[in-house]
């Protein structure tokens, strides 16, 4: 009774604040590539449609240069939270960790008088504590039966709730959908983060989807099948093509550590043929089975998202709030789908570094509208505040892209380069670490290949791509004389750009007298990647023959 009659005490002001301010709903994915959303059209756009997350772009806007910068789970999240790179916000990767009191957008909402809230997947350890309401996975969760952490009368993560029965698709959405109805108050605009575990792997649809594309041919890129000559880097091929099955996991048997053809027929034998044995089918065969049950349980997975989200949009619109509520769908980073024969995330090449972006608010974004600005995840925090009218502390690195969402036009001095920086070197999927630059025409890699503390070396190697000529990234012009000007002017851009970032090299100075060492890359260098490339090749082989299967071991993958 107390509550009704504050409400209507405060039902002038409120009705106010809900008009000036929207609600924001944050909708994060786990692993869905832009190209497996139809709205950014592409290979798969025809047969595995997402018409509910397409909406968002045909009401409002979509990014065709949004990035990550450092495509992998924990660091990405950590980004879009606090707004700072990962070598400002410590979560360089996988064990990377948010506190309670850093959890920056959640405080300045609330600081802002927004209601606050964080559904789904988390994955940054630390108790979600700076919300008003959580109800998250732990770590990454389960795709059946799931079970959550609440807040609660016992220690964090003690407190847990379970749905038996139940696909966790669905749950997450039955909780933001509980929370819309129960928890939210409504005389305060909210600020939902409603994360999705899927489409991760091991990709698990839930039951209804089973038929969904089932026995289809899923269209495959070129490059899964031929990398061409000119496709990556002695940091990649190692000399003389010798570490081609040992750097990247594949789908086919490329890898023999890791790959979907060893991995997949046991997760998924109804995918493959009955009584299934490799060593009757030709090498092209088993890859395209292997693509096949790969590229179908995902776009299962992601079928469910999107249905959900009709769910939950058919919801807010019956409310009275869908146009009320400024939505973002993203995801934490891209996703390879048998690009290159690569399967998960972590490189720079586009399909992984790439986010998806969509944005809808129609009292304020004009609907259709289709952007190439460069933005980063560490953009969407205080783009979410500035509309929130929040303050958007010192500490933010990121900056607000409000004005070029309400206006249609990219500010005169916007940024005209994306930073990636991914470190887990050689971690569950044999990625190099490397760093780069990515402009709106060109993107240059540099593989300096080491651990943080400079050990575990793998060869060093730089590559430079056009992607306006070549969007697939085919050919790396690095060494080629006819782009040494473009090089070099990219180079000292990445230069530039590592200042800007805060990315000095004085986090692990051991890596970064290696990052140094080879930055020129002359010809001592290239003739020492050639020595590193045969050293590795020599302790990968040890390693394979001693059984390792996974060689490297790193905490919650
Ligand atoms: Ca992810």
């Amino acid at each position: 009774m107390q509550k009704l009659i504050l409400l209507a005490a405060m039902l002038t002001t409120s009705v106010v604040v809900a008009e000036d301010r929207p609600n924001i709903l944050f909708i994060m994915s786990d692993d869905h590539a832009a190209h497996a959303i139809s709205a950014y059209g592409g290979r798969l756009a025809e047969i595995a449609p997402t018409p509910n997350i397409d909406r968002l772009a045909k009401e409002g806007a979509l990014f065709t240069n949004a990035f990550c910068t450092n495509s992998i789970c924990s660091p990405s999240r950590a980004c879009v939270l606090t707004g700072q790179y990962n070598h400002v916000n410590g979560s360089f990767d996988l064990s990377g960790r948010v506190e309670a009191g850093d959890q920056m957008l959640a405080l300045q909402m609330k600081k802002a008088g927004y209601q606050t809230a964080m559904i789904g997947k988390w994955h940054l350890k630390a108790e979600p504590a700076d919300f008003d309401y959580y109800c998250v996975l732990p770590g990454q969760g389960k795709y059946h039966n799931p079970e959550f952490r609440v807040r609660g009368e016992k220690p964090w993560g003690k407190n847990l709730i379970k749905f038996e029965n139940q696909h966790v698709t669905d749950a997450i959405t039955d909780l933001t959908l509980d929370w819309l109805k129960e928890g939210w108050d409504q005389d305060q605009p909210f600020f939902l983060m409603h994360h999705y575990k899927a489409p991760h792997d091991y990709f698990d649809n839930a039951p209804r989807y089973e038929t969904y594309l089932a026995g289809m041919d899923i269209p495959t890129p070129e490059t899964l099948w031929n990398w061409g000559p000119k496709f990556g880097s002695i940091a990649t091929r190692g000399a003389d093509d010798e570490l081609i099955p040992h750097i990247g996991t594949s789908i086919g048997s490329r890898n023999p550590r890791r790959s979907y053809l060893r991995d997949l027929p046991e997760l998924y034998p109804d995918e493959f043929p009955p009584n299934y044995d490799p060593a009757d089918y030709s090498d092209e065969e088993n890859t395209r089975l292997a693509y096949n049950a790969y590229l179908r349980k995902f776009l299962r997975c992601v079928k469910g998202i999107d249905d959900n989200l009709g769910r939950l949009f058919g919801y807010l619109e019956d409310a009275g709030e869908l146009d009320n509520t400024l939505i973002i769908y993203t995801a934490d980073q891209g996703f390879m789908l048998g690009e290159h024969d690569y399967q998960d995330k972590r490189w720079m090449y586009e399909e992984s570094q790439r986010m998806p972006f969509l944005v809808r608010y129609p009292k304020a974004i004009e609907a259709g509208q289709r952007f190439d600005t460069m933005i980063e995840n560490v953009d969407y925090g205080p783009t979410m505040l500035d509309f929130a009218g929040a303050e958007i502390p010192e500490s933010v690195q990121g900056r607000s892209f409000k004005w070029l969402l309400e206006s249609g036009m990219e500010p005169q001095d916007w940024k005209q380069e994306a930073y990636y920086r991914y470190w887990m070197h050689m971690a569950h999927h044999d990625n190099p670490a490397h760093l780069g630059i990515r402009t709106k025409t060109h993107k240059l890699i540099y593989y300096y290949g080491c651990n943080y503390d400079g050990g575990y070396r793998t060869p060093p190697g730089w590559e430079l791509y056009d992607l306006v000529n070549d969007p697939f990234e085919t050919q790396n012009l690095y060494a080629d004389p006819r782009h040494a000007e473009l090089a070099a002017e990219l180079k000292n851009r990445l230069a530039a750009l590592r200042i800007r970032v805060g990315d000095d090299g004085g986090h692990f100075p051991a890596c970064e007298a290696v990052v140094q060492e080879f930055w020129d890359y002359d010809e001592s260098d290239r003739a020492k990647a050639r020595e590193i490339s045969r050293d590795y090749l020599q302790r990968r082989l040890s390693e394979l023959d001693s059984g390792k299967r996974n060689v490297r071991t790193w905490a919650g993958e």
